[in-house]
Order: structure tokens, then sequence, then C-alpha cells
């Protein structure tokens, strides 16, 4: 079965695009750890970070560090955490979070916002993605 981020990228399910090419996808997390976390993903759905080869897993850092660029330029924080983990969903994804504090990549404190301030932080992040 399709994963859900499968979805997304087929258009299923909508999402808040920032940034993509043929082979990646970045969008923001729909219950964000802080303003601006954002799912950098494989456009092929493959479960584990550590099963894509070497040249797949480069690939994933060079696009998530051009998205982590444009996360420093939008949102005022103090660094941008990393973070994979995938048990939630089994389709490949590395977490960029614009941070504060260590709590912001502890994945407990949730930010709530409305579909406004997605999409209007969606936009300005896309705008800094070169
Ligand atoms: P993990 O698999 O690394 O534990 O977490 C999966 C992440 O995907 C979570 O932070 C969760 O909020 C996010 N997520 C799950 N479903 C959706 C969705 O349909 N859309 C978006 N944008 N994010 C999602």
């Amino acid at each position: 079965m399709a994963s859900i981020f499968s979805k997304i990228i087929s258009g299923e399910i909508p999402c808040y695009k920032i940034a993509e090419n043929d082979i990646f996808l970045a969008f923001l997390d729909i219950n964000p750890n802080a303003k601006g976390h954002t799912l950098v993903i494989p456009k092929k759905e493959e479960n584990k970070i550590f099963d894509l080869s070497e040249e797949a897993y480069n690939d994933l850092m060079s696009f998530s560090y051009r998205v982590a660029k444009a996360l420093e330029k939008s949102i005022p924080c103090k660094r941008i955490g990393m973070s994979v983990i995938g048990l939630e969903v089994p389709h490949v994804h590395v977490h960029l979070i614009p941070i504060q504090t260590m709590a912001d990549m502890q994945f407990v404190q949730k930010e709530v916002m409305s579909e406004e301030e997605f999409q209007a932080l969606a936009k300005t992040i896309a705008r800094n993605f070169t």
C-alpha cells in the first residue's frame, strides 16, 4: 500500500509545498514541533534511510541542505535541527526544524497553526529556496 507521503507526492493528499524536483519533495509537517518544521522526502518510496544507496542518501542530504538554508533565511531561530525517525510514516523523511531550545527536537510540544499561517509560511520559505 502506498505510504501517506506517496499519496502527497501523487497529489491525492494536499501539502504545504516548499520545494521539489524530479527526485525530492519538501513540505511542511502537518503537526509541527515548531514553525517551519519541514519534511524532505525522496519521491521513490523507501522505508528506512539507511536502505538508500549511498548516492541517494547523499543526494537527499544535499537537497535537505538547500531547504535548511531557505528555513534559516525565513524563520528567526537559533539553528535548524535535523532528525530522522520514521516510526510513524515508513517512507524516508528528514525532519528539518527551526529550533530555539532542545524541547523543539523532542516531538512532544506541538505548534498549533492555522491554514492561513501554513500557507503564508510555505510561500515565504519557498521564495527563499535556491
Ligand atoms: P516519524 O515517522 O518521523 O516518526 O514522523 C512522521 C511525521 O510526519 C510526523 O511529524 C507527522 O506530523 C508527519 N505527518 C504525518 N502525516 C502527515 C501528513 O499527512 N501530512 C504532513 N504534512 N505531515 C504528516
